[in-house]
């Protein structure tokens, strides 16, 4: 409605004896409730204990001065993302065969919906803009860097994505023709052997320290050079293939670091840019499938307390198979069979088309549905799943235009079928640009909160591998051990849920219970 408040600081205050607002921070109490099972072993009977845990959390309110730096800035998600801040930035408009059209943020989470706060007098829900929720850096006041073993300046790269259209490309250019990555690590044995004629901006030497050496000394200098208070790097590089994990390698952090002065074959590109990070205390984000948080990167990201979140951008038909999934099991309908066909026409696309690459793509998309299966005994026995198989294909005549059919069979009542078709096209880079700044946005947020709970004397951070992230990832790390949820409307209320938390409301129930019980 246009009663809604704009930008990105709160414009809601929160009356409560839980909670306290001063200069520097919101301060909440909260009530967290949950409930513990425990099985009887001789009639299986289940006993149910409603729990309640007593939080503290603690969020810092001045907004600081944040950097966005990318692995990959010069590819089509790192490209498509810069020309389309700038062009929010300048409040650009651009004509089109359909008009005209202006900036927007779209498809971002954090800038383009809106959460329930309440409900007013006469009972209708109020909603605020999600960004609104908490103080959130606004992506306009990124300042933007990055690194790409491919040498192009920002505007040639846009052109060569040939995403935008060419009337706002025009207005860009110049701004983007300043923008140059900064020279990368390029392991050739990562990534497609096709993506070999674009290295022309390469760190030189084979001398993986240094290499760390040098993206630690990149983030220094970008901070110092721009003023920033921080720093969040997002994986929008090509998609390399997994790494093998090897005991005394790559399996401790002790190893890996030690694995990476002596050079070891074993250590990816991705995981050198996450433990530069990691060492200057910068959260790493990774938007592509492969394996680059081994555990021993895992292990120094826990070490260090420094946030990390993967993996691999959520922006299609994952995410759509991750409602739709959701919405059969939790119908009581059994899905069989899901098949999903992919081809595109881009870079990633071409990268993708090498088997070992390929492979990493297949892993992260496959796994979507272990959880909702899991859920539900009723519809699958123990360790039943439904067929699941994923094609990409390479067509570079359809660009970065991308095809997604899928396919679902269902068992219905009484030995009936159901089969549903999807077909979905779009820009691949449109989808996956905005989620690179709900990932930045809500790491930066979260490296202001922290909590405090049951004896502990101090506040701590929370966890350094950010579940919360999961809503934007199609295979979301998570803390060693605990359970990986895949179902999107789940995470987005684990994202709301948790915000309202910080500012001492109640999780989002929507039991109406003013409106059938009044
Ligand atoms: P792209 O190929 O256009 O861009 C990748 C860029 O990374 C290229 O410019 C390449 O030169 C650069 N690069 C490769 N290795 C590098 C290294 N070691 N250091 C620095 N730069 C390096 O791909 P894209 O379409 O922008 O997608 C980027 C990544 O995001 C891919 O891995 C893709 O699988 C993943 N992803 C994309 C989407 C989407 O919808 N677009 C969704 C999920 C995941």
């Amino acid at each position: 409605t246009d009663s809604l408040p704009l930008g990105p600081v709160p414009t809601y205050k929160v009356i409560s004896p839980n909670v306290r607002y001063t200069d520097m921070h919101i301060l909440a109490d909260y009530t967290y409730h949950n409930a513990t099972v425990s099985k009887n072993e001789i009639d299986g009977t289940l006993k149910v204990i409603p729990t309640e845990t007593k939080y503290k959390f603690k969020t810092e309110v001045n907004i600081p001065k944040v950097g966005l730096m990318m692995v990959g800035w010069g590819g089509n998600n790192g490209s498509t993302l810069t020309a389309s801040i700038i062009a929010n930035r300048e409040k650009i408009s651009w004509h089109t065969k359909e008009g005209l059209k202006s900036a927007n943020y779209f498809g971002s989470v954090v800038q383009a919906s809106t959460l329930k706060i309440g409900v007013d007098t006469k009972g209708n829900d109020v909603f605020i803009p999600f960004n609104n929720i908490l103080p959130m850096v606004h992506p306009n006041d990124l300042v933007l860097g990055g690194w790409d073993i491919s040498s192009l300046n920002l505007a040639q790269a846009m052109e060569r994505a040939k995403v935008l259209d060419y009337d706002l490309q025009r207005q860009v250019k110049l701004k983007l023709e300043q923008l140059k990555p900064l020279p990368s690590i390029y392991y050739p044995d990562f990534i497609a052997a096709n993506q070999s004629d674009r290295a022309d901006n390469l760190i030189s030497g084979n001398n993986k320290k240094e290499h760390l050496e040098q993206i630690r000394k990149d983030i220094r200098e970008f901070k110092a050079a721009n003023q920033l208070d921080k720093i969040i790097v997002v994986w929008t590089a090509n998609t390399e293939r997994y790494a093998e994990i090897i005991p005394g390698v790559n399996d401790t952090a002790d190893n890996i670091l030690k694995a990476v002065e002596n050079s070891h074959p074993e250590i990816a590109p991705s995981t050198i840019f996450a433990l530069a990070c990691i060492l200057e205390k910068t959260p790493f984000i990774n938007g592509s499938p492969q394996n680059t948080f081994v555990p021993g990167c895992i292990e120094l990201a826990e070490r260090e307390h420094v946030y990390i979140g993967g993996d691999d951008f959520k922006s299609g038909q994952t995410k759509v198979k991750s409602v739709l999934v959701d919405f059969l099991v939790n119908a009581g309908i059994k899905p069989i069979g899901i098949t999903s066909y992919n081809h595109l026409g881009n870079n990633d696309g071409k990268n993708l088309s090498a088997p070992q690459q390929f492979r990493s793509k297949e892993i992260s998309k496959s796994n979507v549905v272990d959880d909702m299966v899991a859920a539900n005994g009723i519809l699958f026995k123990p360790g039943e799943h439904p067929d699941h198989v994923v094609v990409i294909k390479y067509v570079p005549a359809v660009g970065d235009s991308k095809r997604a059919l899928d396919e679902y069979v269902s068992e219905i009542f009484m030995g009936g079928k159901n089969t549903i078709s999807l077909y979905n096209t779009c820009e691949d880079s449109l989808l996956a640009s905005p989620l690179i700044l709900d990932l930045a946005i809500i790491t930066e947020l979260m490296t202001r909160i922290e909590y405090c709970a049951g004896d502990m004397k101090e506040y701590e951070s929370f966890d350094a591998v950010l579940s919360i992230l999961s809503f934007m990832l199609k295979a979301p790390l998570v803390p060693p051990g605990t359970p990986v949820v895949n179902a999107l409307s789940k995470q987005r209320m684990a994202m709301e849920n948790f915000f309202r938390a910080c500012v001492g409301l109640a999780p989002q129930n929507e039991m109406l219970l003013e409106h059938k019980a009044p």
